[in-house]
């Protein structure tokens, strides 16, 4: 193809990109294929001679457009959204028509420079402390392991990299049980092992880890021959939002000297509403910080931000040859593939700053604050209903319920009905919604979070879930 067929090529794809997502509320929004059928539909082997454009994309919106779940849908509400506003696709076009690397200062400075300025208007927007510097890492799961590599670094003086873990005393790091599954894949890879991956019970409402058992675990382990190395900390966990007391924790850690990782990588986007900063009142005194700003910013997937107290820490512990650095995010140059694990970086700063000067913070927090109080509103009027009780109370505007009809004499199995459910709304398609398990039992959550939903959106979920709940009773 050359670049001016390109071109032709290009207008078509913006006007689909347009029709799109204008359209795209009118599809089912979870998948409907069946396993193996695009498969089977995409040829064994590669052509060896040149196919027509035309013959590209008419395959694409028949062999793949079916087989796509939307996340762009204004009534998904499982997982957590992954936004993709217009001004970011758009930067990501641009990114990927630049398509520089961005490991080195040199091998692109403006990239560079935005991360620089874009992570610190993100530090501002959540209000952190100025002593923050910030870099965008791929996912939260790669921020996580570059703080869970620090922690063990810092732990055993900066020696596990060269002499690898062979006869050092077992490490320990604690964290709650409600932490998202990119925890215990950072401790694996890390070498630390999922056994010296400390569960500290939690309590209360909001499901957090209670810093008494923390200081408990903690004394325990040292009196063992144990040597406590970090504790991760949950803003917003995936399950029902659970909220460690930061506060507390930090202060626990603190006392002991333990590297602090804070994964925020949902509800840290809505840090940016000075309202919802209580959740995570003392988090200043954490070394480390993820947010996912390609959930509820408006950002596409890839774009998670990672804030760092200590820059030189992580640099100390990925850097390959840090004598060419003399200083670590405070001024002179970055090279921020010493700040994460892949050498390669793609320009994710880009789509940030079209994203933040589109909207404007204003705009952007208005989009949560209607999120989260129509996913209020929705919870209400499900509360009301005999046949469904809450399970975990709003955070943010997630929580989850369950559908618990009169058993008229027979029994049944909550989690059975309870799972029926679930895959009878996905199979129904007007609606997404996915579930978890809170203390062992089934429950469905909701959560809303999808840049271009609306409130009909959200209430239209009331009738789809009790109309389809009711049928299967
Ligand atoms: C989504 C999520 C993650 C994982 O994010 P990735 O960027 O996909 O790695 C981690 N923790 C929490 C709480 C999440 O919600």
């Amino acid at each position: 193809m050359d670049w001016n067929e390109f071109t032709d090529w290009g207008h078509k794809v913006t006007d689909w990109a347009r029709d799109y997502h204008q359209t795209v509320g009118d599809r089912p929004v979870r998948a409907q294929t069946e396993p193996g059928e695009v498969l089977t539909a995409l040829p064994d082997a590669p052509p060896e001679t040149p196919e027509a454009m035309e013959d590209i994309f008419r395959d694409f919106e028949e062999i793949v457009m079916p087989g796509i779940t939307h996340w762009q849908h204004p009534r998904f509400f499982a997982y957590f959204n992954s936004n993709a506003s217009a001004p970011s696709v758009l930067a990501e076009f641009l990114a990927s028509a630049i398509a520089p690397q961005c490991m080195l200062w040199q091998t692109s400075p403006a990239a560079t420079e935005m991360e620089t300025r874009m992570t610190d208007w993100l530090r501002q927007a959540l209000d952190l402390p100025r002593d923050f510097a910030g870099v965008i890492q791929d996912s939260a799961s790669s921020a996580t392991l570059a703080a869970v590599l620090t922690m063990r670094e810092k732990a055993l003086g900066w020696q596990g990299n060269q002499q690898g873990l062979f006869g050092q005393r077992p490490l320990r790091v604690y964290c709650s049980s409600e932490v998202h599954t990119s925890i215990d894949r950072a401790i694996w890879i890390a070498g630390i092992g999922q056994q010296n991956l400390v569960r500290v019970p939690i309590r209360g409402d909001w499901r957090g880890m209670d810093p008494v058992a923390l200081e408990k675990a903690i004394q325990a382990d040292l009196e063992s021959g144990f040597q406590p190395a970090g504790v991760i900390l949950s803003v917003g966990g995936t399950g029902t939002g659970a909220t460690d007391p930061i506060d507390q924790c930090l202060e626990v850690a603190a006392k002991h000297e333990l590297y602090t990782h804070v994964d925020a990588a949902w509800a840290g986007s809505a840090m940016i509403c000075p309202e919802y900063r209580h959740y995570w009142q003392g988090i200043e005194r954490a070394d480390s910080i993820v947010f996912n700003p390609h959930k509820w910013l408006g950002v596409q997937f890839d774009c998670s931000a990672h804030f760092l107290k200590n820059p030189d820490d992580l640099v100390k512990t990925l850097a390959i040859s840090p004598e060419f650095l003399k200083t670590h995010g405070k001024d002179g140059i970055i090279n921020y593939s010493e700040w994460s694990v892949p050498l390669g970086r793609r320009f994710r700063a880009l789509k940030l700053w079209f994203v933040i000067r589109t909207y404007g913070l204003e705009g952007l927090r208005q989009r949560m604050r209607n999120h989260i109080s129509w996913s209020l509103a929705l919870h209400d009027r499900l509360a009301a209903e005999p046949d469904f009780e809450i399970v975990t109370p709003p955070m943010w505007s997630l929580w989850t319920f369950r559908f618990v009809p009169p058993s008229e004499g027979g029994s049944y199995d909550l989690d059975t009905l309870n799972l029926r459910l679930v895959n009878a709304i996905n199979d129904d398609g007007r609606i997404y919604l996915t579930q978890t398990r809170v203390d062992g039992d089934l429950a469905i959550r909701f959560q809303a979070g999808q840049f271009e939903t609306t409130e009909a959106d959200v209430m239209m979920a009331f009738d789809v879930i009790t109309g389809i709940a009711r049928g299967l009773a």
